[in-house]
């Protein structure tokens, strides 16, 4: 139900962490969260209940990274648990994502990944997703994480905000939406994600507010690309000045 990213210098941990509990209003029964290493392996800790049951857990994550993201999920597909909370991660290890909203058809891509050899941890339509995700990269070595997303994204209908990270892309999010919300805030070497910007106004005013269909590839190095879904057109983003 809610979502918070950052790439930037800072300690990923402590914005993620801090940035759930601004979201907390948005009501949730579990929540978790993914950090990025400095040798790029994932870092994931989840559970059901609050956010301070998050940090009982994962304390020790704190200091760890400059890059994650983090969720705190309201369960539509698969009961509140461990297993069902967020961030969920693909088979081969790599990619991991946070998800809102439903994904509609994920029964019949979970039967099509199936057959080609995919196991499911989780009840979750978010899971199908990431693993679609990897499904494309595996097809073809020449399908790059940002566009394997929009692949996936084409082939599936319903609501969704999501963040996607990728361990051989370091400090990469790709983020879209379709009927959730999803806020960038820029900083000065340092990107935030989050549902609403609440998590990110101690940090910078300025916000793009993604639009229907968009997806956005952030990175320190290239900035905020910002594609729509279905065409693959770029998009000039419209930054705004937020006001307290
Ligand atoms: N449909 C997803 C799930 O049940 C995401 C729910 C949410 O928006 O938190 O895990």
């Amino acid at each position: 139900c809610g979502i918070v990213g950052y790439t930037g210098f800072q300690d990923a941990y402590d914005i993620v962490i801090n940035g759930l509990r601004r979201l907390e209003y948005r009501g949730y029964d579990s929540a978790g969260i993914v950090l990025e290493n400095t040798d790029s392996n994932f870092s994931v800790e989840k559970t059901k209940g609050k956010v301070d049951d998050l940090v009982t857990i994962s304390n020790q994550l704190k200091g760890t990274a400059k890059v994650g993201m983090g969720h705190t999920r309201w369960a539509t597909h698969g009961v509140p648990s461990d297993r069902n909370s967020h961030p969920h991660i693909s088979n081969n290890g790599k990619l991991a994502i946070v998800h809102n909203g439903i994904i509609e058809n994920y029964d019949t891509i979970k039967t099509m990944l199936i057959d080609k050899g995919f196991t499911f941890k989780s009840e979750t339509d978010t899971e199908v997703l990431v693993n679609l995700v990897q499904y494309f990269m595996d097809a073809n070595s020449e399908t790059d994480f940002p566009t394997a997303v929009r692949y996936a994204l084409n082939e599936v209908y319903g609501a969704y905000a999501i963040t996607v990270m990728h361990d051989d892309y370091p400090g990469l999010l790709v983020v879209a939406r379709l009927g959730s919300p999803l806020a960038i805030g820029i900083g000065e070497n340092e990107f935030f994600i989050a549902s609403d910007a609440s998590p990110f106004v101690e940090f910078t005013k300025e916000a793009i507010y993604l639009e229907e269909g968009h997806m956005a590839t952030i990175s320190l190095e290239g900035g905020v690309d910002i594609r729509t879904i279905v065409e693959n057109s770029r998009i000039t983003p419209e930054i705004q000045e937020l006001k307290l």
